[in-house]
């Protein structure tokens, strides 16, 4: 009786917090929480989703790339469509927000409409997408491609970890693969797509936010060093004779941190260095190491990848060593919607919060509706930014926050 009364009479933080716990029971394995894409767990979470829905209000039907949709339907039956959304598949061993909180929040939001007897002059789409994390398959957010007309349908015969192609893992799913054509979105019929997510970054935390909107999802340029010297004896190549390919790169190194250092936008890691043959008393002769540079706007990036390599060429050079830079996987920043992030804004700041701008390191389903849709992304705050981590959390308070953020920007949208 009186869990019927805490939970009739909680605050919408602490039914979504509660959700989210029962969503992460819902796992590939037991003991922690892996739900990759068209697995067992997703099966199960994409069922429970449904369920919540269904009661929220909502028509329901899981589509044929495996994503979960719910309709709330317009108030006069109009034909225009505000998306929300994010996704139930996870990393291994992952937390329970990230992706799940924007989906569990957009329920219980519709929901809150929903019992009051509320309709919006749209209709309102709930999504679950379940591809997001790219962990069974190499290439990632095909549900979200799928929705925005932009899937590369050769990822069909991808062949996933477990040797089944991404086809054959649909129609196990219980999916028609010969359908995904036909749930490509009509961008005349969609008002856009909201996606409410944690930071997976410390920003909002240490500046004291509960939420914060999000200007754009990084463009990205990865690549590879190739750095060649001369290996040689430790005892006997005296230091002025060196053509050390390790030290070379490691200067290198420390030049790309100072490069990002430079703008607060601009973020580069190398995150993986190898010495081929290594040996404690050898000269390294060879080193390579990985570039990840990102940034929300492409010409900062692309002057940064430039000003780098430069930089690379000229250690090289002074050094006697050879280096060549190999740019392999580049994307475009996803710009969010002007217009709905500044509304979006514009609601933070009615509940007494600063309005905080911040980029997205991380991808998200969001940025497959770029240049097909407007999007926009609220952000909540994460404790210590630890995220792809069991140890991920938001609280129920700043989820709360959260949630009626949404719900008044509905609101606020539809009188308009
Ligand atoms: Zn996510």
């Amino acid at each position: 009786m009186r869990a019927t009364q805490a939970a009739d009479h909680g605050t919408l933080g602490e039914t979504i917090a509660a959700r989210l716990i029962e969503l992460a029971a819902v796992s590939d394995e037991p003991g922690h929480l892996t739900r990759l894409y068209l697995g067992p767990g997703h099966r199960k979470a994409a069922d429970l989703v449904a369920h919540w829905m269904r009661e929220a209000g909502m028509a329901v039907r899981i589509d044929a790339v495996g994503n979960v949709v719910g309709r709330y339907r317009a108030r006069d039956g109009g034909p225009l469509t505000l998306m929300l959304g994010s996704h139930i598949d996870t990393v291994r061993n992952a937390g329970r927000f990230d992706g799940a909180l924007g989906v569990v929040t957009a329920i219980e939001v519709v929901g809150a409409a929903f019992r009051s007897g509320k309709r919006f002059p749209f209709a309102v789409e709930v999504i679950a997408f379940g591809d997001e994390e790219g962990v069974r398959f190499a290439s990632t957010l095909g549900g979200a491609r799928i929705l925005a007309g932009n899937f590369n349908h050769h990822a069909l015969d991808e062949i996933g970890e477990d040797g089944l192609t991404r086809r054959a893992a649909l129609k196990a799913f219980g999916c028609d693969p010969s359908r995904l054509s036909e749930e490509a979105l009509s961008p005349d019929r969609a008002l856009g797509y909201i996606e409410v997510h944690i930071e997976q970054g410390p920003l909002l935390e240490n500046e004291g936010l509960p939420v914060g909107i999000v200007t754009a999802i990084d463009g990205v340029t990865r690549g590879t060093v190739e750095v060649d010297g001369v290996a040689g004896h430790a005892g006997t190549v005296p230091m002025p004779m060196r053509k050390d390919a390790l030290a070379a790169a490691a200067e290198m190194l420390l030049a790309v941190e100072e490069r990002a250092r430079e703008r607060s936008n601009l973020v580069a890691t190398v995150g993986k260095m190898d010495v081929p043959g290594s040996a404690a008393n050898t000269i390294p002769g060879s080193a390579r190491f990985t570039l990840d540079i990102r940034s929300p706007f492409d010409a900062e990036r692309t002057d940064a990848v430039a000003d780098i390599k430069e930089k690379i060429a000229a250690i090289a050079q002074r050094r006697g060593v050879t280096a060549r830079l190999n740019v392999g996987h580049q994307a475009a920043a996803a710009v969010c919607d002007q217009k709905l992030s500044e509304q979006m804004a514009q609601v933070v700041e009615s509940y007494g919060i600063a309005p905080r701008r911040l980029p997205s390191g991380a991808g998200h389903d969001a940025m497959a509706f770029d240049k097909v849709i407007p999007f926009a992304m609220l952000f909540v705050r994460c404790r210590g930014g630890v995220s792809h981590n069991p140890d991920e959390f938001a609280s129920p308070a700043d989820i709360d926050i959260a949630a009626r953020v949404l719900l008044t920007f509905l609101d606020r949208i539809g009188s308009r």
